[in-house]
């Protein structure tokens, strides 16, 4: 698979030892002198590319390399270690926020995989926007009207359509391959939707009595 192609496992420049992360040596602490865009989100941390991250292995990562990189650690003196330590810290800070949430997860592997960007197909699936705009028009009435229970109904209708998208895209995710042309279309149709609905979710006002 064209997803293989790994310039990791990378050798630590001062101890020669291989780096389960190429951010930093588990050896010797060295940072690594490559930027941090070098490599993709999972190969900064050591982990297998794939939409099924283990969420509490992911974490302890990134908790590990945070506090081996952290520029204030001992040893770390001259101005340009610091620096180097701070480009790694936002890199890896990006890479965390981005693997750790599924949404952003299958963003960046459709992405990995050449599939279209959201500013390449705005397009959603079948006849989302027309019920989206009928959905709007019912949370501002409901909102005009204070009507909790109609919220309460509405925010239940609309989270109810997010877990479906949501249970799609892990769905595309684990079939047969992103390097369809066709799945890569519903994976960015459903990733378009499920913009739709978080931005829905978010325009229905709180408190709404549960
Ligand atoms: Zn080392």
């Amino acid at each position: 698979m064209a997803t293989e192609t790994k310039t990791h496992p990378v050798l630590c420049t001062q101890c020669r030892q291989p780096m389960d992360s190429p951010v930093c040596c588990a050896g010797c602490g060295a940072l690594n002198a490559l930027p941090p865009s070098m490599f993709t989100y999972f190969e900064l941390f050591g982990i297998e590319q794939t939409y099924d991250v283990d969420p509490d292995e992911l974490r302890r990562k990134y908790l590990d390399l945070s506090r081996s990189i952290h520029p204030d650690v001992a040893g770390r003196n001259s101005d340009q270690e610091r620096k180097q330590a701070l480009a790694l810290s936002s890199g890896l800070n990006r890479a965390y926020d981005t693997l750790r949430n599924p949404v952003s997860r299958a963003e960046y592997l459709l992405q990995f995989a050449g599939g279209p960007s959201p500013a390449d197909d705005k397009t959603v699936p079948g006849e989302m926007l027309a019920e989206v705009m009928m959905l709007r028009e019912e949370i501002d009435e409901a909102a005009r009207a204070s009507d909790a229970a109609a919220l309460k109904s509405i925010k239940a209708d609309v989270t109810s359509r997010h877990d479906e998208a949501l249970a799609r895209i892990t769905a595309i995710c684990h079939g047969a391959g992103l390097a369809d042309p066709a799945a890569q279309k519903e994976l960015r149709q459903q990733l378009n939707a499920i913009k739709y609905w978080n931005n829905l979710l978010d325009q229905i006002p709180t408190p709404v009595e549960t």
